[in-house]
């Protein structure tokens, strides 16, 4: 028994230092980033769904819908999620299907939940393509975003970088993947100054942003007025489906905007109330659109500061 035990020790030492130094190759090595679940609504077109929360240190600002399309030559990210986390994910999600190069990443606006994942894409020297009023909006506001991600999320904000676009927008612009093409549409004030839709030729997908929330309460960062007007040009788009930036991967067009476009109607309509009858603000936030709140997740959070926008906007009418 001795014997055998004596014989035994080593083999378990070594064992043992096997173990360790596989642990320890793992602690040392790079972890590949989890791949994002992503859905694929329409042949190469993927979309991963963001949750309806605001960002914190557990979803790490993974709040926003981002994607990617796949051409033969090449594939465009259209926003990267909302932190270095999600971005790095969505890479993977990618890696995991094709080894095409990465040509572009679109930002459909300035908001951090969709581009504080474009720090992710360095590597592959993409394009960054905005909006032509993006880079001035991040110039205001870039700062506040960090400060406001490293707030919300703490450690994990350690990589949060603010990458502005490298190629402007102005009117249209189209993308060529390789035997597909994307068309760039940068649309006047709306949810914010410099939002960009994405349509896909090949399968009639329109990427729309934020200019269309779904479950999800909007945020008014533009003109409602505007917003409103927007939706109107946007609907004579002939689109198969829509990915909206938040809310379901895929929705029928135009049809998907029913919903926002019956709550921004209420905002302007009941705005418009108070304000003829000289009533204030505070009055305005305590009333317009209340009937709105239980079709709309995170309501309490974003009605009162839309109504507040509304009213700046409306008052000089
Ligand atoms: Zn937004």
């Amino acid at each position: 028994m001795a014997a055998a035990a004596t014989f035994l020790r080593p083999s378990a030492h070594t064992a043992l230092a096997g173990v360790w130094l596989f642990v320890w190759l793992l602690w040392a090595a790079p972890a590949p980033a989890d791949p994002l679940p992503v859905f694929e609504v329409a042949p190469g077109v993927f979309v991963h769904a963001g949750r309806h929360e605001e960002t914190d240190a557990t979803n790490a600002g993974d709040i926003a819908n981002c994607g990617f399309i796949v051409g033969d030559d090449a594939i465009a990210v259209i926003d990267s999620g909302g932190s270095p986390v999600v971005g790095h994910r969505l890479r993977e999600a990618i890696r995991l299907r094709t080894d095409r190069p990465i040509r572009y990443v679109v930002n459909t606006h300035m908001h951090p939940d969709h581009m504080l994942g474009n720090v992710a894409f360095l590597p592959d020297q993409p394009d960054f393509v905005a909006h032509g009023n993006l880079q001035a909006a991040l110039a205001a506001r870039g700062e506040h975003y960090r400060q406001a991600f490293d707030a919300a999320v703490g450690a994990a904000a350690a990589e949060i970088r603010i990458i502005p676009p490298t190629l402007a927008v102005s009117d249209r612009l189209e993308l060529d993947l390789g035997g597909r093409v994307l068309d760039l549409v940068a649309w006047p004030v709306a949810h914010t100054d410099n939002d960009l839709t994405v349509l896909d030729r090949q399968t009639k997908t329109l990427w729309a942003g934020d200019l269309l929330f779904m479950e999800r309460a909007p945020a008014i960062d533009g003109s409602v007025l505007g917003w409103l007007r927007t939706l109107d040009a946007l609907a004579a788009e002939l689109a198969a489906r829509v990915v909206p930036g938040h809310g379901p991967p895929s929705a029928p067009w135009p049809d998907a905007a029913a919903d926002l476009r019956r709550y921004l109607s209420r905002v302007v309509e009941g705005v418009r109330k108070v304000q003829a009858a000289h009533g204030t603000i505070q009055q305005a936030v305590e009333t317009v659109a209340a009937e709105e709140a239980p079709r709309w997740r995170l309501f309490e959070s974003y009605n009162p500061r839309n109504v507040t926008a509304a009213f700046a906007e409306l008052e000089w009418e």
